[in-house]
């Protein structure tokens, strides 16, 4: 039995791992795909406090490291299901059970993908899926963003700040945004929209040089540097929903404490509800999840 079973080896579970394993405790970490989480397929990172420049693999086997040099201890399965009993909880996996005294659920969230055939080959090579985080890469460049929602506008106007050009690809000719943010769209003179619209195809060689749109049924190139792909996020928590409450999105309910609806269970990271999904809110919590499970 281990003190603290993290399910996630991502950035909120693996400080959370170095917190509680600095404060004495045993923890078992599990992980399913790749240690690092959604930062490892970051190209660079440049708004993590304290560190200027860093790939996102770098600082995933750095975080890494810190852990496993305190003790802690990594199983590669997935978490199938948890059950509360006297001791504690049994985490089920494809390879047998596990216990342990308190559960801090980290599994982060994944940004929805278009789908298309050259996605994930051009992705950290002019596909983005964080205009906060590469934004400054494309300074003064042709940049585009596909979505219609708040975060899609949020991210054109970021984007409109630093490029000298941004298109504003949406599948329908009204947002899903708050008024306020349309208003403010139409009113900046380098973002155009291109509605009704989606796209088809992403084209290039090394990296991204234009997208093929389809709009109203006919087909246009449009060149570019980059294409910030926001379109929403995913959360993986159907697991854990006899165990802890999940929103209507499928986010651990859980505040700014990191307590879930089942005590002893703790939720760090991109998988609770909450605004922010950055690398630095993600360690916040990891710090205090593993604090308030050591609490517990
Ligand atoms: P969202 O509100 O779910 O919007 C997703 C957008 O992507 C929609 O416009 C949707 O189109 C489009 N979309 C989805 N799948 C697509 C596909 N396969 N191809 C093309 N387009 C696709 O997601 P979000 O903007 O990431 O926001 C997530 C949540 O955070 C929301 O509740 C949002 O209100 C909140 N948020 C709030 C703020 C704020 O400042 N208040 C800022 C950011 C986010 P359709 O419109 O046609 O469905």
């Amino acid at each position: 039995m281990s003190d603290i079973i993290i399910v996630g080896a991502g950035c909120a579970g693996l400080t959370a791992a170095i917190y509680a394993a600095r404060a004495g405790k045993t923890v078992t970490i599990l992980e399913n795909e790749g240690i690092g989480g959604q930062i490892s397929t970051s190209p660079r990172v440049e708004n993590y406090p304290g560190i200027k420049s860093i790939s996102g693999i770098e600082f995933s086997d750095r975080l890494f490291d810190q852990a496993s040099d305190l003790g802690v201890e990594l199983q590669l399965a997935r978490a199938e299901g948890i059950e509360k009993n006297d001791n504690g909880f049994t985490v089920k996996t494809e390879y047998g059970d596990l216990t342990a005294r308190a559960v801090i659920l980290a599994t982060g969230c994944r940004h929805r993908h278009l789908g298309l055939p050259e996605e994930d080959r051009f992705a950290g090579k002019g596909v983005s899926y964080c205009a906060v985080c590469d934004g400054a890469f494309y300074k003064s460049k042709t940049v585009a963003v596909a979505g219609g929602g708040n975060a899609a506008l949020q991210n054109a106007l970021m984007l409109a700040e630093i490029c000298e050009k941004v298109y504003l690809i949406h599948r329908r000719d009204t947002y899903r945004a708050e008024d306020q943010l349309v208003g403010q769209i139409n009113a900046v003179s380098n973002i155009e929209p291109v509605l009704n619209a989606t796209v088809s195809r992403l084209n290039g060689s090394d990296k991204l040089e234009s997208v093929t749109v389809n709009q109203n049924g006919s087909e246009k190139e449009i060149a570019m540097d980059c294409l910030f792909v926001s379109i929403g996020q995913q959360a993986d928590n159907a697991a854990f929903a006899d165990l802890v409450t999940l929103d209507e999105n499928g986010y651990i309910v859980a505040g700014e404490d990191c307590k879930t609806s089942c005590e002893g269970v703790f939720a760090a990271g991109d998988c609770r509800t909450k605004v922010i999904r950055q690398l630095t809110t993600a360690a916040a919590d990891g710090a205090v999840a593993a604090l308030a499970a050591c609490l517990f």
